[in-house]
């Protein structure tokens, strides 16, 4: 239920059985039932003792990411591993085959810029050691990338102030109906909502965060959605075709992150021989693959791309010098 816990700083003791596999499957684990990864070992979280409920925690704002591009997420809309699935990847993958839904967060001068929000949103900030974001922008509205939105209350009742939210005119819509209760004008009796600010954005470059933003027009099926442009990193996920007009932004990237859901082809995303196409005429020096699904288990397919293109995963991270 929404607002359920405000007021209290999530922690790996109250997540969920599922959530807390999730990262120490990608994290050894140390020792004692506090212990979250090596690195919150060697800095470790503050740990909100149960009878400081309902008052404001100590803040503890987590790594700083400035001049860091870092993914949260590389999944496709389901993750992987796929509930259910007995296949390889999903049975015996490793640590790289973990992949939550999709989404980066890049450190600008000013700030933790977010690039979507997904529904596994609370479990990447924890697993990441990010306790602050000053700012969210979205890619598009579809499910997988906007329905964690709500896990942005704590990061507000620490910073004190709404979440700035950039984006186009159908992701604001779906927020507002998704998340009606945020917008309602008698809020949910004892619980907390998600307070946002919303900033229209287009194609035209903006400026976010101390840093220049340049939107890129992608195509996703039948859906016109926006990848974004950050110095010479170009993040293109959920895509099915680069339109004619976006060809000259992608010009010079250093690293091109890219949209490669498996190897048969799919009517909204790349598969990988049309990502490698599209990889090949943009020049970039270096491509990571996401948005993946099972099909591509981490090792095997890294080990048949050609030279320059890879699997992004959970957790890696590039300098990136946005302007
Ligand atoms: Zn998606
Ligand atoms: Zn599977
Ligand atoms: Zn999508």
């Amino acid at each position: 239920m929404p607002g359920e816990r405000d007021g209290t700083l999530p922690t790996a003791l109250d997540g969920s059985i599922a959530e807390r596999i999730l990262y120490l499957r990608r994290r050894p684990v140390v020792a004692g039932p506090h212990s979250i990864s090596h690195r919150a070992m060697a800095s470790p979280p503050t740990v909100v003792d149960p009878a400081a409920r309902g008052s404001k925690p100590p803040w503890h704002p987590g790594r700083d990411l400035t001049g860091r591009l870092l993914f949260l997420g590389t999944g496709t809309s389901v993750g992987v591993p796929l509930v259910g699935c007995g296949c390889e990847t999903c049975q015996k993958g490793g640590p790289r085959d973990v992949r939550t839904r999709t989404s980066i967060l890049v450190g600008m001068p000013d700030g933790h810029l977010l690039v979507d929000t997904t529904p596994d949103l609370r479990s990447q900030l924890l697993r990441e050691d990010i306790g602050r974001v000053e700012a969210v922008i979205y890619t598009h509205d579809h499910v997988d990338h906007v329905y964690g939105l709500d896990d942005v209350r704590p990061l507000c009742f620490h910073s004190g102030r709404p979440m700035p939210v950039y984006c186009e005119e159908p992701v604001e819509l779906r927020i507002r109906r998704a998340f009606d209760y945020a917008f309602s004008s008698k809020p949910p009796a004892g619980g907390g909502v998600p307070k946002l600010t919303f900033e229209r954005i287009g194609t035209k470059p903006l400026e976010i965060l101390g840093g220049r933003v340049v939107p890129l027009r992608l195509t996703h099926g039948p859906f016109d959605v926006l990848g974004f442009r950050f110095g010479d990193i170009a993040y293109c996920t959920d895509t099915s075709g680069i339109p004619e007009a976006t060809w000259p932004l992608l010009e010079g990237l250093e690293v091109l992150v890219l949209d490669c859901l498996r190897h048969t082809t799919h009517p909204t995303h790349l598969s990988v021989s049309e990502a490698l196409a599209v990889a090949k005429r943009t020049g970039a020096k270096r491509t990571l693959l996401t948005h993946l699904s099972h099909d591509l288990p981490h090792e095997a397919t890294n080990a048949s791309l050609p030279a320059g293109v890879e699997l992004a995963y959970d957790g890696l991270e590039l300098a990136v010098a946005v302007g």
